[in-house]
């Protein structure tokens, strides 16, 4: 895929449609046994095509049905079908694959991957190249798919991943013991840094939000996950059902902000606070280690807008993705009677709190795949955003909030797609201080976006 940020990552050639993932998880030795179903379409006439696959065995491949020769190069598979692949053909590839999941350290140091958790179960998080580890795809943002994951753990046990649950059935293992299969349905693409499998003694919960979106929720039941007893439904609860409750607040907030919900639900995972170093926006589903607060759920949720739905092309595009969240978390607050995103910008900008390291770099170039998640990347990002609004005035710039999402919803988008959407809004449209014409909009570009240093205020 050539990605400037991570570079082995993807893999031309095809374009993976869907994914039908089969997988089977013993959670005390730890091991997985799995089969990946990838119907794909090939760009290209292809010999051989690499598939990301890291930590684990492949057992048999086959393309179209019939056997492929195969070999894996550090996390590469390579695949040559018994027959060469013409461009634009649409073909299967099948991969049984076994082993003892990995976890994958990051360039930052941050944990991914495969995560055993403290209730004795796992935890699937990808960003941005810890999917490998669980299934064999295209792990880049862009190509993404429709999933169904179906997951088998021994009974007592739950299996919780995107989308939608399609239903659960019961089975005898070789051994005896009973077992529960899970299978889940995610028809919107999905990027597979996005996709993810929670595997513990869950206590889930459906209802709806004020819309009809069907809501999924699972809180491990481990104390470090459930929290105190609080008092639920209010912000600061300190247990994670009150917490989660706000979810449909949260949502109906941001359906009229960002425009309709991407999916066709919603939910949340609540990990052990221990079991995983970050939250993330996991599609459908965030994953939260303890119990999330709302800022964080605000921003997860936003992310089902801003990164999930619209997908960064490649990883320095990541300012896409977290500065529109750290934004809605600013504009959260402005909604709910806190400080105004001018006061959180002025306060960013006059070193307050969550300001360190934030001139660091700018956030369309961070200087290596160690810096994609640091703060510029979030709040200078989220400034980017802020000096748009001063530009365009607050009617054009909460229209440009709608209509990017809606414009490249379930696509990939670069900065450049940004710019161009942006001056296009603001020119079309006339801001509210008659459009563009001083080229301020190149300016908040060159000094915000990619400029180098704490760029001056007039
Ligand atoms: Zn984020």
């Amino acid at each position: 895929m050539g990605d400037p940020y991570f570079p082995k990552l993807g893999n031309g050639g095809y374009d993976v449609s869907h994914y039908g993932l089969t997988l089977d998880y013993e959670p005390d030795s730890g091991r997985l046994k799995g089969e990946a179903v990838i119907t794909a379409r090939a760009t290209q006439e292809l010999s051989a095509f690499h598939l990301d696959l890291a930590g684990l065995k492949p057992d048999k491949v086959t393309v179209g049905g019939k056997g492929a020769r195969f070999n894996t190069v550090g996390r590469e598979l390579v695949v040559r079908p018994p027959d060469d692949l013409d461009k634009g053909e649409t073909f299967r590839t099948t991969v049984r694959y076994s082993g003892t999941p990995q976890t994958i350290t990051d360039p930052d140091g941050s944990e991914e991957g495969w995560l055993r958790t403290a209730d004795g179960g796992a935890v699937a998080l990808g960003e941005p190249t810890g999917s490998m580890a669980w299934f064999p795809g295209n792990h880049h943002p862009s190509d993404k798919a429709a999933y169904d994951i179906e997951v088998t753990v021994p009974k007592g046990l739950k299996a919780v991943s995107n989308g939608e649950l399609k239903g659960t059935r019961e089975t005898k293992s070789g051994g005896g013991g009973r077992r529960t299969t899970f299978r889940w349905h995610s028809a919107e693409p999905m990027a597979s840094y996005l996709a993810t499998v929670a595997i513990g003694p869950y206590e889930t919960k459906t209802w709806k939000t004020k819309s009809g979106l069907p809501i999924y929720t699972a809180v491990s039941v481990s104390e470090a996950a459930e929290g105190t007893e609080g008092t639920e439904g209010t912000e600061g609860t300190e247990d994670s059902a009150g917490a989660l409750a706000q979810i449909p607040d949260i949502i109906a907030w941001q359906e009229r902000r960002f425009g309709p919900y991407p999916f066709s639900s919603v939910g949340a995972i609540v990990v052990g606070e221990d079991d995983a170093g970050y939250a993330l926006e996991t599609q459908t589903k965030p994953v939260f280690p303890g119990v999330p607060d709302t800022e964080l759920m605000v921003h997860e949720f936003a992310h089902q807008w801003f990164g999930n739905s619209v997908s960064p092309k490649t990883w320095q595009d990541m300012w896409l993705n977290e500065g529109f969240a750290t934004y809605a978390e600013w504009l959260w607050a402005e909604d709910r009677g806190g400080d105004s995103a001018q006061e959180t910008f002025d306060a960013v900008y006059a070193g307050g709190e969550g300001s360190g390291g934030v001139w660091a770099f700018p956030p369309a170039k961070p200087p290596g795949p160690d810096r994609v998640f640091d703060t510029p990347v979030y709040v200078r990002g989220a400034m980017v955003l802020h000096k748009v609004r001063q530009v365009v005035g607050d009617d054009a710039f909460f229209r440009i909030l709608r209509g990017w999402p809606s414009t490249y919803r379930h696509a990939n988008a670069d900065t450049d797609d940004f710019i161009a959407y942006v001056e296009k809004q603001a020119g079309d449209k006339g801001g509210d201080k008659g459009g563009d014409e001083g080229g301020d909009l190149d300016a908040v570009w060159d000094a915000w976006l990619r400029g180098e240093g704490k760029p001056k205020q007039p």
